[in-house]
């Protein structure tokens, strides 16, 4: 393939020149090299071929919004055949067959912010950026009620020197002299089945379709640079532990002028010292005392919400559960809530003093046989086990 320059190069005008000083810069050079002046020239017939290439992609509106985006391959229809995976484009892409073969195991690769370019991505082809990731660490009532939290992540983001383009500021990249800007040359390969038309990737720019001479010494001619980035994210109520935030558009920035990846942010949740989670229910567990289980009290129960009082009835037995209803988590992205649900367990005292066990002693000699129906079910069960 012929070497290409950059169109506004070769018109030397700016990337952001106005259409009347395009028309103005072509119209110098159309004159300076117009063939009637330079007969036989074969330098100026090339030049002034070129000038006029370049102006008519750089005039026309459309081709040049795609030749701004996609270099040469947005514009040059010779471009792009074999690489853009058409099966009937005549040539014999062996390099399709090979890369199947021998990228089938690693897939495409590219999760490391600008990928690089790969094989058969199209040169200068806006590439949306990878995601990143960072995670965040929040208390079982920060879940539970929602919070905003400061997030830091490493951010692979254009690089603000040269923006982007590599290129050390006040110098540009210029199209590849060895591909013409496609990323790709094609080469003539012997196969058993005959001399076989393939491609490559350029070896010269690496597949980009661009060189630097020059690079931008704070990015050393990536055009990215890695960052510590902080921002701040809303945490919803509701949340639970090892769920994904996803944070549309702030990971890694895209490449050619794509969109940015997005940044995912895992949610550990520490665990409570008194609440545990089952869905959107919290439960818990309330020791009270066996005087209290036995004639009914009211107590004081810890909530989300705060403390509630609640009303122990009389007889209440260990592993008895009541539920406060609506006192549970938020249910995440819809209305309403879970309920609290609490378990009861009596502590048997210990540690008695002579008094206590006094009162215990001549409370045990009054008990009847109805105080425990439990306990009568079960003497009964063996009783009858026995046939007595
Ligand atoms: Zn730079
Ligand atoms: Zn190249």
């Amino acid at each position: 393939m012929a070497e290409k320059r950059d169109y506004y190069e070769i018109l030397g005008v700016p990337k952001n020149a106005t259409d009347a000083e395009i028309k103005k810069a072509y119209r110098q050079l159309a004159k300076k090299y117009h063939p009637d002046l330079h007969p036989g020239d074969k330098d100026a017939e090339s030049k002034f071929k070129e000038v006029n290439e370049a102006y008519e992609v750089l005039s026309n509106k459309n081709k040049r919004a795609r030749y701004d985006q996609f270099g040469q391959a947005g514009v040059d229809p010779n471009f792009g055949g074999g690489a853009g995976g058409s099966p009937f484009t005549g040539d014999i892409n062996i390099d399709d067959i090979f890369n199947s073969v021998f990228d089938g195991f690693g897939g495409f690769g590219g999760f490391s912010g600008f990928g690089g370019n790969t094989r058969r991505h199209s040169a200068n082809v806006p590439r949306r950026g990878s995601d990143s990731e960072s995670s965040v660490s929040i208390s079982f009532e920060e879940a539970a009620k929602g919070c905003v939290k400061t997030v830091s992540y490493d951010q692979v983001a254009a690089c603000s020197d040269c923006h982007g383009t590599g290129a050390k500021s006040g110098t540009s990249a210029r199209t590849c002299p060895q591909c013409g800007g496609s990323g790709q040359v094609r080469v003539s390969q012997r196969t058993p089945f005959g001399v076989v038309q393939t491609t490559r990737t350029c070896d010269r720019c690496g597949g980009s379709g661009r060189v630097i001479d020059t690079p931008c010494p704070v990015c050393g001619g990536n055009g990215h640079v890695r960052q510590h980035r902080t921002i701040e994210i809303n945490i919803p109520a509701g949340i639970d532990n090892g769920q994904i935030l996803n944070v549309s558009g702030k990971g890694n920035t895209g490449l050619n002028g794509g969109p940015s990846g997005d940044l995912h942010v895992s949610v550990s949740v520490r665990p409570h010292p008194i609440f545990e989670r089952r869905g959107n229910d919290i439960w818990c567990e309330m020791p009270i005392t066996f005087s209290q289980a036995a004639l009914g009290a009211d107590v004081v129960v810890p909530t989300i919400d705060g403390r509630v009082e609640y009303q122990v009835h009389a007889g209440t037995q260990p592993g008895d559960v009541f539920k406060l209803r609506g006192k549970g988590i938020p249910k995440l992205g819809s209305r309403g809530r879970g309920d609290q649900y609490v378990k009861m367990t009596v502590e048997v005292p210990k540690n008695l003093s002579q008094k206590q066990k006094d009162i215990l002693r001549e409370f045990e000699s009054v008990g009847e046989e109805r105080n425990y129906q439990k306990r009568k079910s079960f003497f009964d069960k063996i009783k009858n086990m026995f046939g007595e």
